[in-house]
Parts: structure tokens; sequence; C-alpha cells
């Protein structure tokens, strides 16, 4: 399939507005990859920028072809933008990071000899995080409840600076699944995976897109899409607050059976509401549970990942022997979104 594609590394790097760093990383770039002496594309993926973000791209890809730019219509988010990137990028392993020089270059080739010891995805994790104070609460916080509350493992502080094997990527870019969540669903492939520290700079041009809001509501969508625990937890408040109001009930009965002077009236009304609440909370619950069940199997994704076969007249690829491979699954899923977006684009509406 694909993996015997000719190219080896594939650079996939989503910007928006970051006209101001582009030149420069390229720059910094193309030496690193030169001197893994392997043949290499970088594909930019350009969000929707309304700054001179793509006109730089096109200027660094006539200079040098193997600079590669894919322009959105408009912003559609990072994790968009990564998988349109990916699903056309064609190198054996992909390498994906930040537009914004965040992630030095020059990392690169740790994550890269990391990879060489038999990694199919290296993370870089950020030594020291080069980011204001209530960004990196923020991704904490996202970071706790995922693991305490939803019990979700995803590698701990990984960056978006990352090698990934190149059908083990486009196996995810390519599901089904609108709400994709990169480092989740690589745990779920069950690639061989682990980190290594890379430095982290401090954004020197442009801002950051990341906000509270927008973290809060990334880790809501990670509940939803990967986990049923607060439907669990839902259920067992419900059970929890319906004995409460079961056992007050008994024990107000028991109480007036034993002849205690006790107010009347607010103990059945009490006694009623709590245990109906509760009730209504467990059945909300079991609706939830349900509708978990249809969820689950529309976002389609296949029941395994096959890693190898081995003793088959055909060998297939090193994945997907369930159903379409990696490749397959990118052409069907990924050129008609590039379709719909050039297809926008050319109706040209910013510049
Ligand atoms: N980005 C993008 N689309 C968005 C937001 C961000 O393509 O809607 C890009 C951005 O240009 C950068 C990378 O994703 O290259 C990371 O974004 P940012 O630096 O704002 O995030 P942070 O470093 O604060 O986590
Ligand atoms: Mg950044």
């Amino acid at each position: 399939m694909n993996a015997s594609s000719s190219l080896w590394h594939s650079v996939v790097i989503p910007v928006y507005n970051e006209e101001g760093n582009i030149r420069e990383l390229v720059d910094r770039l193309v030496p690193v990859l030169e001197r893994t002496g392997k043949t290499f594309e970088i594909v930019f993926v350009d969000d929707g920028s309304r700054d001179g973000t793509s006109s730089m791209v096109r200027a660094l890809s006539t200079r040098d072809a193997r600079v590669k730019l894919i322009r959105f219509a408009r912003n559609y988010g990072q994790e968009a933008a990564v998988q349109a990137g990916i699903l056309r990028a064609s190198g054996r392993w992909i390498v994906q990071m930040d537009g914004d020089l965040q992630n030095p270059p020059e990392e690169l080739g740790k994550l890269l000899e990391k990879r060489d010891e038999g990694y199919e995805i290296v993370y870089g994790v950020r030594v020291k995080r080069k980011d204001p104070l209530h960004r990196v609460l923020a991704s904490r916080l996202m970071m706790w409840f995922m693991k305490r509350v939803l019990s979700i493992e995803l590698p701990e502080d990984v960056t978006t600076f990352r090698v990934i094997e190149g059908n083990t990527a486009r196996l995810i870019a390519g599901l089904p699944e609108k709400k994709k969540f990169f480092s989740a669903l690589a745990v779920w492939t069950g690639a061989r995976s682990t980190s290594i520290p890379v430095g982290h700079a401090a954004r020197t041009r442009g801002v950051t897109k990341y906000g509270l809001g927008r973290l809060i509501n990334h880790t809501f969508d990670l509940m939803v899409g990967f986990s049923t625990r607060p439907l669990r937890i839902i259920g067992g408040t419900g059970a929890v607050v319906a004995a409460f109001g079961l056992g007050f009930g008994l024990f107000r009965i028991a109480q007036k059976l034993l002849g205690a002077d006790i107010t009347m009236g607010y103990t059945s009304l009490f006694s009623a509401v709590v245990i109906l609440g509760g009730l209504q909370l467990i059945a909300l619950s079991v609706i939830g549970e349900y509708i978990a069940r249809i969820f689950i199997q529309i976002q389609g994704r296949p029941l395994y990942n096959v890693a190898e076969e081995i003793g088959f007249a055909e060998s297939a690829d090193s994945q997907g022997a369930a159903g379409p491979g990696p490749a397959d699954v990118g052409a069907e899923s990924g050129r008609p979104s590039g379709d719909v977006a050039r297809a926008l684009k050319s109706q040209g509406t910013d510049g």
C-alpha cells in the first residue's frame, strides 16, 4: 500500500495565523530533515488563517517543492487540520509539530533517534513548559479529570510534537468518528509508544489559540467520546439518594411506632421526593447507557487493529486486515473532504 511510498518523513504542521513563524520554522526544520539522509515533505495545513500564512507557505513551496500546502476554507480547528495533513501525507513516518516554533525543530533528532529503538509512536514531553500559568493549570486540570474521574489513561504531559508510524497515523485520521482524540486513539491502536523529554520554547510571535474555555470543551468531548463512566456516576448517585430517602422514611416510621414525639407531615413528602429523585437519576443513567451503545456503534471504530500476520498467502499490510486498510480508509474519507475544502476554496471567500 502506501507504506512503501518513496517518501520517508512527512512533517505535518497545522497553522492558524502564524505568518511570523513559518519562514524561520522551515529554515530551521529543513537542515534537520536533510541531516537524516531520508526523503521528506513538509505539509502545512492552513486552518483558515486571516493573515499572510498561506501566501508565505506558497512562496516557500515555489522555492522548495518539498514544502506543501493544504489551505482550509475557514478555521476548522487544529485536530481537523492535523487530520487533513496526515491523510494527504504519504510518508512512511509522520512527524507532527506546531507551527509556532514552540517545538524547536532541532529537537526532532531526539524523537527520531528514540523511534529507531523500535517504537511506532514517540511523543515529545516538555520538561520545562514555557506557557503562561493559566494555560498550564488548565491543562493540568483537564489531565487530572481524565485520569482520576474518567480513567482515560493518556500518555502524560505529551505535546503535539511527535513521530508516528505512517499507517497508524492514517488509520486514526481515517476513522469515521468526527470528534477525534489522537493520543487516546493512539492508545486504542495498541501502537508501541514511548515519550522523551524535548525542549519547549515560549511563543515569540503570535498568540495562543487555547483559552480555558476551549480546554474545558475539549475535556468534555473526550469524556463523551471515550467514557461512559459519568452515566454510571449518575446512576450510582441516584441509588444512594433513593436509598437515603427510603432509610429516612423507615427511620421516621420506626420512631413514630416507638412513640417518639415528631412533627407530622413532612416526612412522607420528603421521603417521596428524595426516593423519586433517586429513581429518576437511575432511570436517566439506564437510558444514557442505551444511548451510549448507539453512539459507540455509530462511531464505527473497527473492533481491532492487526499488528502483524504471518503465513497467509496474500500478506496484508501491517494493519487493517479487518476491512479496508488504513490507506483505503484514508482515501475513502480523506479525499472527499479534501475535495470539499478545495471546492469551497475555489469559490474564493477570503484572500
Ligand atoms: N492551530 C490551528 N488551528 C486552530 C488553533 C491552532 O491550526 O484553530 C495551530 C496553531 O497555529 C499552532 C498549533 O495549532 O501551530 C498549536 O496552537 P497554539 O500554539 O495556539 O496552542 P498552544 O501552544 O497554546 O497549546
Ligand atoms: Mg503554541
